[in-house]
């Protein structure tokens, strides 16, 4: 019973999208190095293999390992032709040989290639050991590509362990797998063992520049960066993008954004504007700007992992001394590295000064988002994940809660293993709050005669702080109105006391309607929020009859007061549903 060549392993990416019926070969096919000089990445693999052709000191058996998409099995085939090829050239087989060409046009019977995870029984093991006791008519090695070789059996193992103990002089195991580990020590210690590396990405790009030159397209260096990026070390997944790419705009330059449409991702812009959101404390626009992402289409795995790596980036931003990472090294076009060391800096700046804290601040989002990424294969609650995320970002003092829980499992003192780096964001959300108080007290304070008495300190002839400029009645209006209005409100208020502006955005203030006529204004209990005057004046202005009663909320924790969220979510309900 003959072996199964392996046949081909890859489907051609043009031909499904395009419905183009004409032969086309997938790019990792057609550019499959055929000589050790062609191939990327594995200079140390290929060079000690070279050695060997030239010096004629030949192993019996060989086992690659590295992850997928790294060249182990073209390097076997380039080894195969390589130790058959009558006139090597520099240890690299010459193309031209008898042998060469049979092994290339597949009717040479002395190269096999078998995939184990097909053909993992021990009969089939069995079988070589059949075949490796005849000499090979022509050609010097009998060689035996075994891909795959973690998925054999035991009895396959112990059959193919017989093999290698004693093997022929004419024969060569190449053995592949991307799993070690799952080799038995038996088979290891009889091997020669080559570890393939992940790719570097500047190499997978350089790769892909060359090969669509010559091919004879057309994209961007931006384009093939991020494809390359993509392709995690593989220069084979790499390719395969790459078709992707190229099938779906057939005749057209690529360029980066060509790129993003058809591998779902988002722009490097989408994760600078969710960290302003997170820096700010903004739920509520970090929670509306992915609503956007999702709008457009975007696979939410994807998001979250591009976010990851911005992040990651800016961490690299900020821990590097005096900022001196360049855009290389993030792999970023001049322009977005420009907007990641403004991201960079105002994260510095986040921990109130203290570049300590904000970069814990980052390394949080980073943990935070890396367990969301790890939860989002297998669910159907991918969207509600990715909200509470968000939510936990934002909202530190709710994160504290499930942090909690989560320490108590196993412990009878949850406190004593608290979540420290949610506890220096709280303090962190804290002491901005804190300042942006004083400064607003103190801007308070400078101007005593304003808004409540109507008469404003510029003296300007028209009222600019009259709420008909914005499109507001002037004290006609009710509170059910305010309520009604509010976003057109907090504008409003914002504009006349620009520094409650924040304060409203991160939603430490919440107003609710108590009748048709009453507004009640509920703050933490905190001392600077006992007078919030700023907001009853301009409040009083757009609804003259309306009774503003102020509400403080106490919190039973012991914890100093945090601003809870403006989506009402009581302690009970968050403690079991956010972990
Ligand atoms: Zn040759």
């Amino acid at each position: 019973m003959p072996l199964t060549r392996i046949g081909v392993s890859g489907v051609s990416c043009l031909c499904a999208v395009s419905g183009v019926k004409m032969a086309y070969q997938a790019l990792y096919r057609k550019w499959r190095p055929k000589t050790f000089e062609d191939v990327r990445g594995q200079e140390a693999v290929v060079r000690t293999l070279k050695n060997q052709i030239k010096t004629g000191r030949i192993g019996h058996a060989y086992l690659f390992c590295g992850t997928r998409g790294t060249g182990k099995t073209s390097v076997a085939k380039i080894f195969a032709r390589a130790v058959n090829c009558e006139n090597p050239v520099d240890g690299s087989p010459c193309g031209e040989c008898a042998s060469c060409r049979a092994i290339a046009a597949g009717t040479d019977m002395n190269v096999v290639e078998i995939d184990a995870a097909s053909n993992n029984g021990v009969d089939n093991i069995r079988d070589i050991r059949e075949q490796v006791r005849y000499r090979p008519t022509e050609g010097k090695y009998r060689v035996y590509i075994i891909d795959e070789v973690h998925m054999l059996s035991a009895a396959a193992f112990n059959a193919l362990l017989k093999t290698l103990e004693e093997p022929p002089s004419y024969v060569i195991f190449i053995l592949a797998t991307t799993e070690i580990q799952k080799i038995p020590l038996t088979i290891l210690s009889r091997c020669q063992r080559y570890d393939f590396h992940r790719i570097p990405t500047e190499t997978i790009f350089e790769q892909l520049k060359s090969l669509v030159e010559k091919e004879g397209l057309a994209a961007s260096d931006q384009a093939l960066r991020y494809v390359a990026r993509q392709a995690d070390g593989s220069m084979r997944d790499a390719l395969s993008l790459l078709d992707e790419c190229l099938s779906y705009y057939i005749g057209k330059d690529l360029e980066y954004e060509d790129v993003l449409k058809v591998l779902g991702a988002a722009d490097t812009a989408v994760y600078s504007a969710m960290l302003r959101e997170l820096l700010a404390y903004r739920t509520g626009g970090a929670l509306e700007l992915l609503n956007k992402v999702l709008l457009s289409g975007q696979e939410l795995p994807q998001f979250v992992s591009g976010l990851i790596w911005y992040l990651r980036n800016v961490l690299l931003v900020m821990t590097s001394a005096d900022m001196s990472v360049t855009a290389d090294i993030v792999d970023m076009s001049e322009d977005d590295f420009k907007r990641l060391k403004e991201d960079a800096a105002k994260a510095a700046g986040s921990g109130n000064g203290d570049r300590k804290q904000g970069v814990s601040r980052i390394i949080r989002y980073i943990e935070l988002f890396s367990s969301l990424s790890g939860k989002l294969t297998g669910t159907t609650q991918k969207r509600v994940l990715t909200e509470v995320t968000l939510i936990r970002c934002t909202k530190p003092a709710m994160d504290a809660g499930s942090a909690e829980k989560e320490d108590a499992e196993g412990t009878d003192s949850p406190r004593a293993a608290g979540d420290t780096s949610g506890l220096a964001a709280r303090v962190a959300a804290l002491e901005a709050q804190t300042e942006q108080l004083q400064a607003l007290i103190a801007s308070l304070a400078d101007r005593p005669a304003a808004p409540v008495s109507g008469t404003s300190a510029k003296k300007a002839p028209a009222d600019p702080d009259s709420p008909l400029n914005f499109g507001l009645p002037d004290g006609t209006a009710d509170a059910e109105y305010i309520i009604q209005h509010w976003d057109q409100v907090r504008e409003y208020i914002t504009a006349v006391q620009p520094l409650a502006g924040p304060l409203l955005d991160g939603s430490a203030v919440d107003v609710t309607v108590r009748g048709k006529s009453e507004l009640v204004i509920d703050a933490p209990d905190s001392p600077v929020m006992e007078a919030p005057a700023f907001l009853t004046a301009p409040l009083k202005r757009i609804a003259k009859g309306v009774k503003i009663t102020k509400e403080l909320r106490k919190e039973n924790s012991g914890e100093p007061a945090i601003p809870q969220p403006a989506m009402k979510v009581d302690t009970a309900d968050h403690e079991s549903g956010m972990v």
